[in-house]
């Protein structure tokens, strides 16, 4: 049986590097299920399909051609590769537009459908850290660890400021957006972001990295 390992939390919490260096750690994948909806949102920009238009949506996702995949990179270690139309997406899903269209297109239930499917093979197969919002509470209630992770929406929003590039006069647009998209995440219809029952609850506003990482493997016995 695989080991699967859930990390939730909010934008901007780091959970995504946090992710990415507990399966090095551990030697497991790591799958980062925000990049699955960001790869819907880019395949329905690109698509020119309006983000209200959930008929078009749906027939795009009935046809889409898209699939993760895990390949070692220079350094030996395992990336995760997000495919669209035999093209590995990349950056291209890192933008400011594709981030605000995925939280719209993650509200859709069919979208969270073709997206948990997709988790579930993953999880059912490897050792893995799945990181996203629902993981703990829908995706995999019965993963054998789970965390949730946040910070102050201020740290948070500086943390996004530093990770792209951007000057310090558009901190108040950055923190306008992630508390925007908190409360998207946290209020809409079906899988909202919110804590499992169970997860060990990680505020790491006044932590470094290391010390986050720390931890968290103080809990991991495998
Ligand atoms: O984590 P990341 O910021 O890349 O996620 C992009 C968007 O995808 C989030 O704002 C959220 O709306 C959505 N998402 C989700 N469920 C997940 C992961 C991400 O709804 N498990």
């Amino acid at each position: 049986m695989s080991v699967n390992i859930a990390i939730d939390g909010t934008a901007g919490s780091g959970k995504g590097t946090i992710a990415k260096r507990l399966a090095l750690e551990l030697g497991f994948f790591c799958l980062d299920t925000g990049a699955i909806y960001r790869s819907v949102a880019y395949a329905v920009v690109n698509a020119k399909i309006n983000l209200e238009n959930e008929e078009e949506i749906k027939q795009l996702i009935q046809n889409l051609d898209f699939k993760v995949v895990f390949e070692k990179d220079a350094d030996g270690k395992q990336v995760q590769k997000n495919i669209l139309n035999g093209e590995d997406l990349g950056q291209k899903i890192r933008t400011e537009e594709i981030s605000e269209a995925s939280s719209n297109v993650a509200q859709l239930p069919f979208v969270r459908e073709f997206a948990t499917k997709i988790q579930h093979e993953i999880a059912k197969n490897f050792n893995v850290i799945v990181e996203g919002r629902d993981i703990g509470t829908v995706v995999l209630p019965n993963a054998n660890f789970k965390f949730f992770l946040t910070a102050s929406v201020e740290v948070r929003a500086d943390r996004r400021l530093k990770q792209l590039n951007l000057p310090q006069e558009r901190f108040n647009d950055v923190l306008k957006e992630i508390k925007e998209r908190d409360y998207r995440d946290m209020n809409r219809a079906i899988s909202p972001l919110k804590i499992a029952d169970d997860a060990i609850y990680v505020d790491n506003s006044n932590q470094t990295l290391e010390e986050t990482i720390s931890y968290i493997l103080s809990f991991i016995k495998i």
